[in-house]
């Protein structure tokens, strides 16, 4: 048996957590917020691999994991069917994840409310150093610390978040609420908005309590739209009493004047379907789009995973499938070659390639919506769109090293007869 300390409570964290201490590892969670964290009941997309992981991390999984669609549609602007395609997923939510993995966890694991400050590594042993005075000590040290991870700021200072040029408005809307039009046409869909330069998806997730039943059911909204020079990215994370929050803005602090302009520029380009769904949700919130790619994620004794190591952009809807990829990797390497620095080599081969693989990918699908209306622009049509986006990358670019490649159950409907096609360049 090892000792493994985990730096953050996320998803990431808990997923290796949890994964590690079934396979007989002593295991200490150290997380920086003091009480429950909360992921405003956004979508997260599920694929075999996540499943996998959630078993792994002893959680089971039955119909109240998420909301499962089995197409998708893209919207014009006037609400008509662009275009349409078969596709079955389930869509979860960041709560339900969550709660799933902390209910899982034994409590002794668990340190919250300590914030890790610098990690030192000493032959045979890693130690911890927290902003409260603690300090910890063991085998091996996993940094699930997310987007702006301190450890490998102290590992790897030249990796920095790139950002790409533009920000996702989110938000979760409750069915009840929401007009019959927008109830029978993109509820019950993984829905998708294509005005030039910009893009919207959309799909069903648990509403309150969990509750995955009809009627009681959110829709989960993210619309990327440009803010490409640093004052305009600097606007929208500034709240309405001037503060400006560069490390990003919290929901409840995003100014009333953004999200009111936010929602006029929903009724001018998108399908009146979004605009309502925008129009309803409480509390729309904003999270610029950001690229991590590391080039090493093995430090000796210390393993970078999740967000600390590589960030996609969320079109490839990979980040907690990625996580959990990552988490049972470490998990593998420690069962086969201890909690050495040799389980960190391999791990890093069977990772790195897999994390950069998926970061490139992000970066193609968001380039053809940034390249709209200059020279260079890349074209592709709602069809494209509609097959590539926050789909299982296992069969596509091979980054699962757990789950044999399955071919997913796609067919391509049909084009209903009103509908119209449209290229978006
Ligand atoms: C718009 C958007 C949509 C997304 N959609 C999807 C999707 O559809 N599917 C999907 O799989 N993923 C999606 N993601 C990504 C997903 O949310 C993350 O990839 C996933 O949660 C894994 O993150 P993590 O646990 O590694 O890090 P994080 O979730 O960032 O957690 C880091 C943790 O570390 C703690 N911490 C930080 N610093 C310290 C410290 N110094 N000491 C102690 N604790 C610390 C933090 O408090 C936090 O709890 C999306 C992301 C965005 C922005």
């Amino acid at each position: 048996m090892a000792h493994i300390l985990v730096v953050g409570g996320s998803l990431g964290g808990l997923l290796a957590a949890n994964i590690l201490v079934r396979e007989g590892h002593r295991v200490q969670v150290i997380e920086k917020a003091p009480a429950t964290l909360d992921g405003r009941g956004a979508g997260i997309v599920t694929h075999a691999a996540l499943f996998e992981g959630l078993r792994r991390a002893g959680v089971t999984i039955d119909d109240s994991v998420g909301v499962e669609v089995t197409s998708r549609v893209a919207l014009d602007t006037d609400g008509s069917v662009v275009s349409t395609r078969a596709l079955t997923q389930v869509l979860s939510s960041w709560s339900r994840l969550y709660q799933l993995l902390r209910d899982a966890l034994p409590a002794d694991c668990l340190v919250a409310g300590t914030t890790v400050r610098t990690v030192t590594e000493t032959t045979g042993s890693v130690r911890l150093d927290c902003e409260d005075g603690r300090s910890f000590e063991a085998d091996l040290l996993v940094a699930s610390d997310g987007l702006r991870s301190v450890v490998r700021q102290q590992f790897a200072p030249e990796i920095v978040p790139q950002y790409a040029g533009y920000i996702g408005w989110r938000g979760v809307c409750d069915e009840a609420v929401l007009s019959h039009m927008t109830l029978s046409t993109v509820f019950d869909c993984f829905g998708f908005g294509l005005p030039p330069g910009e893009q919207l998806i959309g799909y069903p997730v648990a509403g309150a309590g969990n509750a995955t039943v009809r009627g009681k059911r959110r829709f989960n909204f993210v619309w990327y739209r440009p803010a490409q020079g640093e004052a305009e990215l600097a606007a929208l994370l500034t709240d309405a009493d001037g503060v400006h929050h560069p490390l990003g803005i919290s929901p409840n602090k995003v100014s009333w004047r953004h999200v009111a302009a936010m929602r006029t520029a929903a009724r001018a380009l998108l399908a009146p379907q979004f605009a309502e769904i925008i129009e309803k949700t409480a509390q729309p919130f904003l999270q610029p789009i950001y690229d991590v790619c590391s080039s090493h994620i093995a430090f000796g004794r210390v393993l970078l995973m999740g967000d600390a190591s590589f960030v996609a952009r969320p079109h490839v809807g990979m980040g907690v499938t990625k996580a959990a990829q990552d988490a049972m990797a470490i998990a593998d390497c420690i069962g086969r070659l201890g909690a050495e620095p040799a389980a960190g080599l391999a791990y890093q081969e069977a990772r790195l390639a897999a994390g950069q693989a998926v970061v490139e990918r992000g970066r193609m699908l968001g380039r053809y919506m940034q390249s709209q209306g200059s020279p260079n622009t890349v074209r592709r049509d709602s069809d494209e769109v509609l097959r590539e986006t926050a789909i299982d990358l296992a069969p596509v670019v091979g980054v699962s090293i757990h789950v044999v490649p399955v071919v997913p159950v796609v067919h391509v409907l049909p084009v209903a007869p009103k509908t119209k096609q449209r290229r978006h360049q």
